[in-house]
């Protein structure tokens, strides 16, 4: 059994931009997009956005075309093929949407190696046109966290994946996010677990406004280089402390791609410093 659990966001984490946001530039539907932003939410947004892409002769073969030119950090997919060679359970939670993200994932070779994409759900419907529906869908029963966006809480996701796994009390757990969205699950993160959060973004600034609200310790990244260091030593950790193991030891890197040895356990990085 996997003795880490990754939980990584989508948007601005695994990739640099903004997945929404990429697709309505790439496809010059910028201005439109601005001009309705404030009046429904991101989510109902979205859908609408593809009906009007749709409406004006663009196909989804377009949309996942402006997909696969979306780059990504050669650090972040080496990261995350040798997180899984290590023997990582790993899981997507994002408030984009299926097709984006499967098409980012699949066209760089990594989408294998997650366990599971929790994310809005999409489809084409018989007209041809992209739907994205709400992941909660509130016309239902709404989520209740007064934290979240109506469409998704990200604590109940990551709450049913430690229940389903047994990971309470012996997977440890580490997540990495950027967003506001990404808070709430961060505040639910108990001791011994890892929470991984961009510096400069939104979440590290909601976490150094109160850093004493944590139990996870808190590991800050800036880049692609970064994320890859400091996730595959605390995978190291988690690796070591799961086994009873007497000293770190290096594990084995099996991936494809250039990757940097694992940490010795000597240069493991120190806990965020809470700024004064
Ligand atoms: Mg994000
Ligand atoms: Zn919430």
């Amino acid at each position: 059994m996997a003795e880490t659990l990754i939980i990584f966001d989508f948007d601005k984490t695994i990739i640099d931009c903004d997945s929404d946001n990429w697709v309505i530039d790439e496809l010059a539907f910028t201005d439109l997009f601005d001009s309705m932003v404030t009046t429904m939410p991101w989510n109902s947004l979205m859908d609408r956005m593809m009906q009007e892409i749709h409406s004006r002769g663009k196909t989804t073969a377009d949309i996942a075309e402006a997909l696969e030119r979306m780059p990504l950090d050669p650090h972040v997919v080496s990261a995350v093929r040798s997180a899984h060679a290590l023997g990582c359970d790993m899981r997507v939670v994002s408030d984009a949407n299926v097709f984006f993200i499967e098409a980012v994932l699949k066209r760089h070779g990594i989408f294998e190696c997650f366990t599971e994409v929790n994310t809005n759900p999409s489809f084409v419907d018989e007209a041809g046109r992209l739907r994205i529906s709400p992941f909660h869908d509130s016309n239902d029963s709404s989520h209740g966290c007064p934290f979240c966006p109506p469409n998704m809480c990200k604590s109940q996701i990551v709450e049913r994946i430690r229940d389903g796994v047994g990971v309470h009390g012996k997977m440890k757990v580490i997540y990495l996010g950027d967003g506001n969205g990404d808070y709430c699950p961060s505040l639910k993160l108990g001791e011994g677990d890892f929470l991984m959060p961009r510096k400069n973004f939104p979440l590290w600034d909601l976490i150094r406004s109160d850093p004493n609200l944590l139990k996870a310790e808190v590991h800050e990244w800036s880049d692609g280089e970064d994320m890859e260091r400091i996730l595959l030593q605390l995978v190291n950790r988690t690796a070591f402390f799961g086994n009873g193991m007497a000293a770190p030891q290096l594990l084995s890197v099996d991936c494809k791609t250039e990757t940097k040895p694992a940490s010795s356990g000597d240069d493991l990085p120190k806990a965020l410093p809470v700024p004064l």
